[in-house]
């Protein structure tokens, strides 16, 4: 193993070098890359890449790929028409972090479409990381964000069957987990990411999770990688999942290994792990990626050299 994480820290290092030595050639080397969190990817992907083949940072990249799929009314999971918390409101969670290490975060946000964009914002215009709630609310509009209703006559419909039983029992299935997290990696070789939620459906009102959590839901070190997390965000918030993935491949692990080891570390502490999902995500400097997920049904979008495929994430479990 010692052989292989040299070689991939060796990689990283030259890629990093090149890229600060500011050869056109070398910079060449490096390819913009893409990953995302569930089917959903593909379509951020596209136009995470768009920006970044236009020679854009992958700050820009991670932010306007994952506003696609906020927009869209028919995501069950993120922005408009995710699925609303016991009460029936919906509430957003969302981060950003770019290769300086900045990062901004917005959780418990309600009536914005896009918290990603007022995380970027919270990043970049006040000297805080994260802003909650009603202050969260009041700085979005300040800063020009319209204020809408989310819930949308799909995400009402579905609650209110949903209330018939009230069944609060945190379910693991593929409706309910589909946050979308991003790594981008631009020409440069600068990485950034980002993660956007509704969060676990029917939730108690005023619960957050892990994605707008920076090392929990994402977390971004451009000297070693990047890694997002999507499912049950307690599990994450309990092990600082995504800061564990970069640790790890900081300390020498494949980005592979290092998703594998933040799993088992989840399996190794958590006695009731197989009731829940967890899936991370990474990549490191030289643009290796790696996935692993407690349950098989966890996938990702991969976009490199002008691909965009669906990869399907190994597991713990084979179930
Ligand atoms: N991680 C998110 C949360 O716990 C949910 C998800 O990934 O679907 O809020």
């Amino acid at each position: 193993m010692k052989n292989s994480l040299a070689a991939t820290a060796g990689v990283g290092l030259l890629n990093t070098a090149c890229a600060n030595q500011g050869s056109k050639e070398m910079i060449r080397s490096i390819k913009p890359k893409v990953v995302s969190t569930w089917r959903h990817g593909l379509q951020a992907n596209e136009a995470a890449n768009e920006i970044l083949k236009a020679g854009g940072s992958a700050l820009d990249a991670a932010e306007k790929g994952v506003m696609v799929i906020e927009a869209d009314p028919e995501n069950t999971s993120v922005g408009i028409g995710g699925a609303p918390d016991r009460d029936g409101n919906v509430t957003l969670d969302a981060c950003i972090m770019d290769h300086k290490g900045n990062a901004g975060s917005v959780s418990f946000l309600q009536h914005i479409k896009h918290p990603v964009a007022v995380a970027r914002k919270v990043m970049e215009e006040t000297p805080h990381v994260m802003l909650a709630g009603e202050g969260a609310l009041r700085f979005a509009i300040d800063q020009g964000f319209e204020k809408e209703n989310l819930l949308t006559e799909k995400s009402k419909a579905e609650w209110e069957k949903w209330r018939k039983t009230s069944d609060y029992k945190p379910v693991i299935n593929v409706e309910n987990h589909d946050t979308i997290g991003m790594i981008c990696q631009d020409a440069n070789g600068n990485l950034s990411g980002s993660c956007t939620t509704s969060g676990l459906a029917y939730k108690m009102h005023g619960r957050v999770g892990d994605s707008p959590v920076i090392g929990a839901g994402l977390y971004v070190d451009n000297d070693y990688g990047a890694a997002v997390a999507t499912g049950m965000g307690e599990l994450m918030l309990k092990t600082l999942g995504a800061f564990l993935v970069v640790e790890l491949i900081r300390q020498g692990m494949s980005a592979q290994e290092a998703c594998e080891q933040a799993i088992q570390r989840i399996v190794d502490k958590m006695p009731d792990y197989k009731d829940f999902q967890v899936g991370y995500l990474a990549m490191d400097k030289a643009g290796n990626t790696g996935a692993f997920a407690i349950h098989k049904w966890f996938n990702y979008a991969e976009m490199a050299d002008g691909k965009n495929e669906l990869i399907d994430s190994k597991a713990y479990l084979n179930d």
